[in-house]
């Protein structure tokens, strides 16, 4: 009974895999491409230019409305959903209250547009007729991000700005239609499909930028410098600017891995850990769909933040908390940029799997002193010690690890859930299935889910197809049932 089960759940993975990508052609397999050209201006702390965006519907229903991101509205006076904890504040904030936000001023090719959402968070495009699958709509939309001064994703730091989530871009496609997210300052509140990127950034001469894309062009025009980025199926866009920036570059199997720094005695060795990691992960987990990747060194209230090709480490962590952070990171480059889940409702998937994903390199690279054993111990710690610390204060510890961000208390349980439990759960059920499975099924699940939005089932199945039945496992880890 179980085994048939599972085999007519193979067979509907593979027909889902086939759903995906069918009315776009077989080399193209993203249903946008997005050409950019914007300028970042230091005097007025804004980026602003224009997205063309070319659409193709993909799905099986027609669209009369696309929907588009504008994360940065998060950093507005009167936002419902900040992107900052009260207990990051002060290291976000560090000049003191300050504000940003996006400004739609057009949309070319189309019939009408407003700003909308739960909490004008979001650019509905109403199109002049019904996009029905296989056909294609090209927009233009002019918009000006004013940045916050901010330790955060968007934002202007002490000696970096950075442009993170700065254009507006389409919502992920779930179930057939756009996901509108929210900002949630617990959490990476982002959904977004993989799609091509042609970015054109006219910024000062003396800046230099740590972007997702490959420089492909470069010219100076007096005082300003023009750079060209491209890239092909990624899942968002972002870039590091700085005039302080030196680079540190090596190669990894033929790709270039960049260090972006302007403060770090031991840059060398933080290349050396991007690089080093970065290679790892491709041995352990499967070749990196792309030709570039980029640590930039940036201001940043937390550890780090991954964007496709690129993470941000904070300068304020210390040597072992950044070389932690440069690891995990770079996971995230095979676990969010090449293989996506949904982090809003499974950010387990996301961030369990980076983090277990590390703990896997520095068991193999013993010189930097963590040992596997070390560091799941210390994740168990830091699950046990929430579960009785708000067992005790609240009364109740919501042990579940499906649920959406809104559902965490604070930025403590959400770390503790999504990534210390994770590392547990990953590291008892590779304990249960032995080695061999256990890496044969992240080797399957990297392959079969690159550029896709993966689900839990398309993680379980994974371990399934390497030949072992894990659902029950996951099922009781997920709905919280599992007492650690
Ligand atoms: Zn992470």
């Amino acid at each position: 009974m179980k085994r048939i089960a599972v085999w007519i759940w193979i067979l509907a993975i593979a027909l889902g895999c086939v759903g995906v990508f069918s009315g776009c052609g077989e080399s193209q397999k993203t249903g946008a491409k997005y050409e950019i050209v914007a300028e970042y201006k230091p005097e007025s702390g804004s980026l602003t230019g224009t997205v063309k965006v070319t659409f193709e519907n993909c799905e099986e229903s027609a669209f009369s409305t696309l929907k588009f991101q504008m994360y940065p509205n998060a950093y507005r006076k009167n936002a419902l959903y900040r992107p900052v904890s009260s207990a990051f504040e002060k290291s976000a904030y560090y000049a003191g209250e300050s504000y940003g936000e996006m400004t739609v001023y057009s949309v070319n090719g189309a019939k009408n547009w407003e700003v909308m959402g739960e909490d004008e968070n979001i650019l509905y495009v109403f199109l002049e007729r019904e996009l029905y699958p296989g056909d294609k709509v090209v927009l233009d939309i002019a918009f000006s991000t004013k940045l916050a001064n901010v330790n955060h994703r968007t934002g202007i730091t002490k000696k970096t700005v950075n442009l993170g989530n700065a254009f507006p871009i389409l919502c992920g496609i779930k179930n057939g239609g756009f996901y509108e997210s929210t900002y949630y300052s617990d959490g990476d509140p982002f959904y977004s499909d993989c799609a091509d990127y042609k970015v054109s950034l006219t910024l000062p001469k003396e800046y230099v930028v740590a972007a997702t894309g490959e420089t492909v062009g470069e010219r100076t025009l007096e005082s300003k410098k023009v750079y060209t980025m491209s890239i092909l199926n990624a899942r968002d866009f972002a870039m590091v600017v700085s005039d302080r920036f030196k680079v540190l570059e090596t190669a990894v199997n033929g790709k270039s891995v960049k260090y972006y720094y302007y403060d770090d005695k031991n840059a060398e060795e933080s290349l050396s850990a991007a690089a080093e990691s970065f290679a790892f992960f491709e041995k352990t987990f499967g070749e990196y769909p792309y030709e570039q990747y980029s640590v930039a060194q940036t201001g940043f209230c937390y550890g780090g933040m991954e964007y496709p090709c690129l993470s941000m480490i904070s300068d304020a962590l210390n040597e072992e908390a950044k070389i932690r952070s440069i690891v995990h990171e770079t996971a995230h480059q095979w676990w969010y940029a090449a293989v996506g889940s949904d982090q809003i409702e499974n950010a387990w998937q996301d961030e369990g799997v980076a983090e277990y994903s590390s703990v896997l390199f520095f068991e193999a690279y013993e010189k930097y002193g963590f040992t596997r054993e070390a560091l799941v111990t210390e994740a168990l710690k830091e699950y046990r010690s929430y579960y009785d610390v708000y067992g005790s204060v609240l009364g109740r510890t919501d042990t579940r690890m499906t649920r959406n961000l809104s559902e965490y208390l604070s930025d403590y349980e959400y770390r503790c859930i999504a990534y210390d439990k994770g590392v547990v759960m990953m590291d008892t059920l590779r304990k249960s299935i032995g080695d061999k499975k256990f890496f044969s099924g992240l080797k399957k699940y990297y392959e079969g889910n690159l550029f896709r939005m993966a689900t839990p089932n398309d993680l379980i199945g994974s371990f399934e197809r390497a030949g072992v039945d894990v659902h029950g496992y996951f099922e009781s880890f997920l709905s919280g049932k599992t007492i650690l």
